[in-house]
């Protein structure tokens, strides 16, 4: 099954695209939840963390720099935060991993 992210990788439908390399894509979120609100994307397709392997430990350590390089650039210096939803319960919606990059207000913790 092509995820609404793939789409947007091979450019079937448009997104704002902040980063892009040879592993990953990161556009910004279409429905913001912080003043800024990017995803990380892998271009491979893990379908989502709880089914990651051992392969795919380069990828997902880049998705997780990147996530750091674009708060940098983005100038987040009071703070960020990175979330993967997971599952259901987790509140994932696209099964294809990506990383939440949150930032630009105080974030409240828990999440809930
Ligand atoms: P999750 O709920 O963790 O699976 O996250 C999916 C995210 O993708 C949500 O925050 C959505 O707002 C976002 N999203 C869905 N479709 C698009 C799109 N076409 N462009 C940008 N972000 C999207």
């Amino acid at each position: 099954m092509t995820t609404i992210f793939q789409k947007i990788i091979e450019r079937e439908i448009p997104a704002e695209i902040l980063y892009e390399d040879e592993i990953c894509i990161s556009i910004k979120d279409i429905e913001p939840q912080a003043p800024f609100h990017a995803l990380i994307i892998p271009k491979k397709l893990i379908t989502r963390i709880g089914v990651a392997e051992e392969t795919d430990q380069l990828t997902i350590g880049h998705l997780m720099l990147t996530a750091k390089k674009i708060a940098s650039e983005q100038n987040l210096d009071e703070g960020f935060r990175i979330v993967i939803n997971n599952g259901p319960n987790g509140g994932e919606t696209v099964p294809h991993l990506h990383i939440h990059l949150l930032g630009g207000r105080k974030l409240k913790w828990p999440p809930g």
